[in-house]
């Protein structure tokens, strides 16, 4: 099979499709998928430094509004007012705090404009990616359940593994493509002499079998 490089296609959902894609997940893998998120966002605002008025800020928490097309429900807010879908608190080095959307970073703390434009640019990114895993589980992307439990047993030997991988693959959730292509490989190394003695003087795996090792990922 040919594997090819991961392309960085940009994948976008309709709210509807996407809010029901969610509403179908577990609470487990609701939770693992959250943290995800809140851990990308974390490491995106570690990558820039964020200087306005004279103070270092860092991003402390970071909120979606679930309520934001029900607008009669409780809401977030920016600091001027403006009701957000995605909240930001930002602490500086004086301890001072501030909670606010991220197009108004320049106006309220003085981040400058282009600062704020690349962390924008970088945050949509996100949200595709986002978009792309929940297509990948509406199309049941992902490893089949002999190759998740041969990953939970053999995952030390896997280096560099993003911190989410593990968490992923218990909650039977696709893990990034490249990293599943890399388990994909391991596991048909690893379990390829076992199966090909067994079903040497056999008939040839059926059709079935062999989509179910190549699937798609
Ligand atoms: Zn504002």
């Amino acid at each position: 099979m040919q594997v090819t490089k991961p392309k960085t296609k940009k994948v976008s959902l309709t709210k509807q499709r996407r809010a029901e894609t969610w509403q179908r997940l577990t609470k487990e893998q609701q939770s693992v998928i959250q943290k995800h998120i809140h851990y990308q966002q974390t490491s995106l605002f570690m990558n820039h430094e964020l200087i306005g008025h004279g103070r270092h800020w860092s991003l402390v928490a970071f909120h979606e509004n679930m309520n934001f097309d029900s607008p009669s429900s409780p809401q977030l807010y920016c600091d001027c007012g403006r009701r957000l879908k995605y909240q930001y608190v930002l602490t500086n080095n004086l301890g001072e705090e501030i909670k606010l959307g991220i197009t108004h970073f320049a106006d309220h703390i003085g981040i400058p404009e282009a600062v704020a434009r690349q962390l924008q640019a970088e945050i949509h990114q996100l949200n595709f990616g986002l978009d792309e895993l929940l297509q990948r589980i509406r199309r049941h992307a992902g490893l089949n359940q002999e190759m998740r439990n041969w990953f939970i047993i053999h995952q030390d030997e896997f280096d560099d593994l993003p911190p989410n991988t593990v968490d992923f693959v218990t909650q039977n959730l696709p893990p990034e493509r490249e990293i599943q292509t890399d388990i994909v490989r391991a596991y048909k190394k690893a379990t390829y002499v076992k199966k090909d003695h067994v079903h040497r003087k056999k008939t040839k795996l059926n059709k079935k079998a062999w989509q179910e090792i190549f699937r798609e990922i």
